[in-house]
């Protein structure tokens, strides 16, 4: 017997990355065979039925990349239900690009009715753009009243942590009025008005206040979700049977983890 540690045989293969919303540079490590076996899980989950099946699949893609994510200098590890939806997107395929090699591929099938012949797409992470950058730092929405003190909207920004919170919405084809507003209700961190700030507020009451609003004065709310950052992937190639033009786009963070 030596004192070696078993697993010392195994080197460490860490990779830098940054972060493309946050700015903040964090160490990770390829999936280990461990980690696969979580993969194949979530695999099979999403071709059974999108549907009912989000939270789940939230679930393991958090594991795998808790897994893969490599402590800082001082010990820490960052808190992966803390990082912005756009940057948790962006390292999830970082970190499935060195494992599986630098591209992966998927297959797409033509849009036109008749034709849906099928072409392997390479998807390069770098080709990737954040959209709404410039909307990151907003914190704050400010509703306008005639004769009468503004209320602010102070916001929180669009975490992993509001996207599991709301798998069950996104998992659905059809939304009711009520889940939508909850939903809306997860991006407020205080309600601010003459003078006061009402923070560490019951989901409920939130819902209840957001409701209480005049439509118009709520759509501010809503143009603030719609248009957060995102990571978006774009490529148009040409239908080598029919010569249409495919559009593809992946837009939606689910988009990217098929
Ligand atoms: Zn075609």
């Amino acid at each position: 017997m030596s004192n070696l540690n078993l697993f010392d045989l195994i080197p460490k293969i860490r990779y830098t990355v940054e972060l493309p919303v946050s700015k903040k540079e964090i160490e990770v490590e390829p999936y280990k065979h461990g980690n696969v076996r979580s993969i194949l899980l979530l695999m099979q989950d999403f071709k059974q039925r999108k549907q009912g099946h989000m939270k789940k699949a939230l679930q393991s893609m958090q594991k795998i990349v808790e897994d893969c994510i490599l402590p800082d200098a001082k010990g820490d590890k960052i808190d992966v239900k803390k990082l912005h939806i756009a940057d948790f997107v962006y390292v999830m395929n970082y970190i499935k690009a060195i494992s599986n090699g630098e591209e992966s591929s998927f297959f797409f099938r033509c849009d036109t009715e008749n034709c849906k012949q099928e072409k392997k797409i390479d998807f390069v992470l770098d080709d990737c753009e954040v959209k709404n950058l410039e909307n990151k730092d907003i914190d704050k929405i400010e509703i306008e009243f005639e004769n009468q003190d503004n209320i602010f909207l102070h916001l929180k920004p669009f975490t992993f942590q509001i996207y599991i919170d709301n798998a069950r919405f996104f998992g659905q084809e059809f939304i009711e009025g009520n889940e939508a507003t909850r939903y809306y209700a997860s991006f407020i961190d205080a309600i601010e008005g003459k003078g006061q700030i009402f923070d560490n507020m019951k989901k409920d009451n939130i819902v209840k206040f957001l409701d209480a609003l005049y439509e118009c004065d709520l759509k501010k709310l809503i143009d603030y979700i719609n248009n957060v950052p995102m990571l978006v992937w774009e490529k148009k190639y040409e239908c080598e049977k029919c010569g249409k033009i495919n559009h593809i786009k992946l837009e939606h963070p689910t988009d990217f983890f098929v």
